[in-house]
């Protein structure tokens, strides 16, 4: 079942969402060459306590971490630690925030010093199948003609979407029904309603859409190929008067 918000609880889940997006952008001045990617989870970290948030992440099923940071091939669920970012990176960094009982869940991929055009390329197709999607994210749409619409411009493109991981329903909980492919034909699947609260996170590869996860770790998901792979995210409502991301400043 897919869980309505009320008109109160999305201002709550917006109150949460704000917090996420100031790690987001609290955490770009401090993005470059040398520094640790454990010294931006304890920014992020700290950040977020200050406001009397408590990061969704750490302890979620075990992970060690307030973010996720996930450098070049790294697709999602990179854990911060003594890994330094070096000139050309890009990296992506997801937020979860919980405050006063409700989400906010939000990603974006930055670049590190100057980066290569390919890099610029893939991330900006990230990012505008991400804006396709929320802008699909309407009362009487169908789920499929989101997933649908963030596929289409990923691979437009030349990139692919990853499948083995989606987005999610979102509220009192960090994953709720219904899961949310980043691919798939338009038309299908349930009907939208006001009320709805979806994070919405295309996973963008350069090269192969096939992805796996590190056996040691049991997190870090990379590229099958070791090519680049982009991730934005925003948590979005469905409202009246169309769709209003919940996760901005
Ligand atoms: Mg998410």
């Amino acid at each position: 079942m897919i869980i309505r918000k009320s008109r109160e609880e999305i201002m709550k889940m917006r109150e949460a969402g704000r917090i996420v997006a100031g790690v987001l952008e609290m955490l770009e001045k401090h993005i470059r060459p040398g520094v640790k990617t454990a010294s931006l989870d304890s920014l992020a970290e700290e950040f977020i306590r200050e406001r009397n948030g408590t990061p969704s992440f750490l302890g979620y099923r075990g992970f060690p971490a307030s973010i996720c940071t996930s450098i070049n091939d790294v697709v999602v669920h990179g854990i911060p630690g003594r890994t330094r970012l070096r000139e050309g990176d890009i990296i992506g960094i997801d937020v979860g925030v919980i405050l006063d009982g409700y989400q906010g869940d939000a990603a974006r991929t930055y670049t590190v010093g100057e980066v290569g055009e390919a890099a610029l390329r893939l991330m900006d197709a990230t990012r505008d199948s991400l804006y396709a999607g929320i802008d699909a994210c309407r009362q009487g749409n169908r789920l499929g003609d989101v997933s649908n619409a963030i596929q289409r411009v990923a691979e437009e493109r030349g990139f692919s979407v990853v499948v083995q991981f989606v987005g999610h329903g979102i509220g009192k909980e960090m994953h709720e029904e219904p899961q949310i492919p980043n691919f798939g034909p338009p038309g299908r699947g349930p009907l939208l309603e006001t009320g709805m609260t979806f994070a919405l996170e295309p996973m963008v590869n350069e090269g192969t859409y096939e992805v796996e996860v590190d056996e040691d770790d049991g997190w870090t998901v990379r590229t099958k190929d070791g090519k680049l792979s982009a991730h934005f995210e925003h948590t979005v409502a469905i409202t009246g008067e169309g769709p209003s991301i919940l996760t901005l400043p």
